[in-house]
């Protein structure tokens, strides 16, 4: 059979690290998707053409123009590696008009752009394979689409960040702040110059939309996301948290509940009995609760050359076993048939259900945590823990610390609201939510 010839549009790290698998692979991975897969074209940007010469033993054509590889005639398969939004969002168009499928690990373009390209893809009859784009290594997009068919999933809740769950594995760890433990991560290679979009939430956030999209049947929604990051997390509440015996994760959290769904990333205490809890460093882990299996956890390296280059290489070979197969017979892109994809109603934040954790600054003083319950009381807000710390010397306040059953964030807003109004709180109230993830 002939070879599936691929262009890879760049060769960074995930680049190189599929190159350097299908090099060393070759003759397995074609024993399993029954053909070679070789590429033949890349595209990189200028100054890195020697060193990339060097890297693939001038065995692929390399030009600095990606629609050139695109459109070249000795291209089967795309391989969208270059991440952004633009020129990537055109050249996957482009390849997709062409009948060429395509292979990405580009989640940014996907969660802003997904329904468009999914949309083309599906006119032209072509695949878009994009297991790399979330949580690297870990096959996430093939369980949701092939493994858990059978299921309806209930919720989903993933730590699929790894550069922020290195950082608060630090802060938890060696008592870091977080710019001590950005720094770290930043000296290591594990987070970017500008950490915005990993540290602030959206990174997860484009992959919580897509793993939603695919577990709901909805499309990809992005920005109806709540995204809330780890910036202002401070190590005492981390330190707080592990008094109650709970750890404090970013989470990506997917809910379906009978009002709509819930679709958030946020700081999160979970318990650490849970298995989610212990996964530390630059790991990732996505738990997935369907009705009849349970839950399901997935644990694996979120990045990395190798570790995403791995899930690359799988798309390919499943574009390369699919050649001869009927649009209509193939697994659909977001595990849903796309004419079965549902527009439901992504709850806004106030809306949420969840537990939350609170601390308040107090005045060391009879009545205090009187006003503070009776608040609470008034939201219909119980209270399922509660811990007030000794004034720290010579301070007249104290830390009160208050775990809470399950309520509406409308309530605990409102109730927020009035504790910070009164003349014994010192300092704005911090609120983070809590979950249960009980299977
Ligand atoms: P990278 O190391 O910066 O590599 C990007 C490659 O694309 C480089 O070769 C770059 O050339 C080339 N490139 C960028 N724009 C180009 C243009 N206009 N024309 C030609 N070549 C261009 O990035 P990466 O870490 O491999 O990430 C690639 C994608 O994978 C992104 O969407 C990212 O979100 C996703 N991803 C990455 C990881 C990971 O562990 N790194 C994990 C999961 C998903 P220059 O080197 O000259 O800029």
């Amino acid at each position: 059979m002939t070879p599936l010839r691929v262009g890879l549009l760049g060769l960074g790290v995930v680049g190189g690290g599929t190159w350097s698998i299908l090099e060393r692979n070759r003759e397995e991975i074609a024993r399993r998707a029954g053909r070679d897969i070789v590429v033949t074209r890349a595209a990189v940007r200028a100054q890195d053409l020697e060193r990339v010469r060097q890297k693939t033993a001038g065995r692929v054509q390399l030009c600095t123009d990606p629609m050139e590889v695109v459109q070249a005639e000795d291209v089967d398969v795309v391989a969208e590696l270059m991440g952004g939004k633009e020129p990537a969002r055109t050249l996957v168009l482009r390849a997709l008009e062409l009948g060429k499928p395509v292979v990405t690990a580009n989640k940014a373009l996907l969660a802003v752009h997904g329904n468009e390209i999914f949309e083309v893809a599906r006119r032209n009859e072509v695949m878009v394979g994009f297991e790399a784009a979330v949580a690297g290594g870990i096959p996430i997009i093939k369980v949701l689409r092939e493994g858990l068919t059978a299921n309806r999933i209930q919720w989903l809740a993933g730590i699929i960040n790894g550069t922020s769950n290195f950082i608060l594995t630090q802060m938890r760890d060696q008592g870091m702040g977080f710019s001590e433990a950005l720094s770290q991560a930043q000296a290591l290679g594990y987070a970017e110059a500008d950490p915005t979009f990993d540290v602030e939430g959206v990174d997860a956030a484009h992959k919580l939309s897509l793993l939603a999209a695919m577990a709901f049947g909805i499309p990809v929604q992005f920005e109806r996301a709540h995204v809330e990051g780890i910036s202002s997390l401070t190590a005492e509440d981390i330190c707080y948290a592990e008094e109650f015996g709970y750890r404090i994760k970013l989470l990506g959290i997917a809910k379906r509940t009978l009002r709509g769904i819930e679709l958030r990333v946020h700081p999160t205490l979970i318990s650490e009995r849970c298995l989610i809890a212990k996964v530390d460093g630059v790991m990732n882990a996505v738990l997935v609760k369907g009705d009849a299996v349970g839950a399901t956890l997935y644990y694996g390296a979120g990045a990395g050359a190798e570790p995403t280059g791995s899930a690359v290489v799988a798309d390919l070979v499943d574009i390369a076993r699919m050649g001869q197969v009927a649009p209509g017979h193939r697994v659909p892109y977001l595990a849903f048939q796309p004419d079965q994809v549902r527009d439901e109603v992504v709850l806004p934040v106030a809306e949420i259900e969840t537990a939350y954790y609170l601390r308040l600054r107090a005045t060391d003083r009879p009545g205090v945590l009187a006003d503070i319950t009776r608040i609470l009381a008034l939201q219909k807000i119980s209270i399922e823990a509660m811990l007030q710390k000794e004034p720290r010397a010579g301070e007249a306040r104290v830390d009160v610390i208050m775990l809470t059953h399950v309520t509406r964030e409308q309530a605990i807003d409102t109730a927020i609201n009035q504790i910070e109004a009164l003349d014994s709180i010192a300092a704005p109230v911090v609120r983070l939510r809590l979950e249960s993830l009980s299977s």
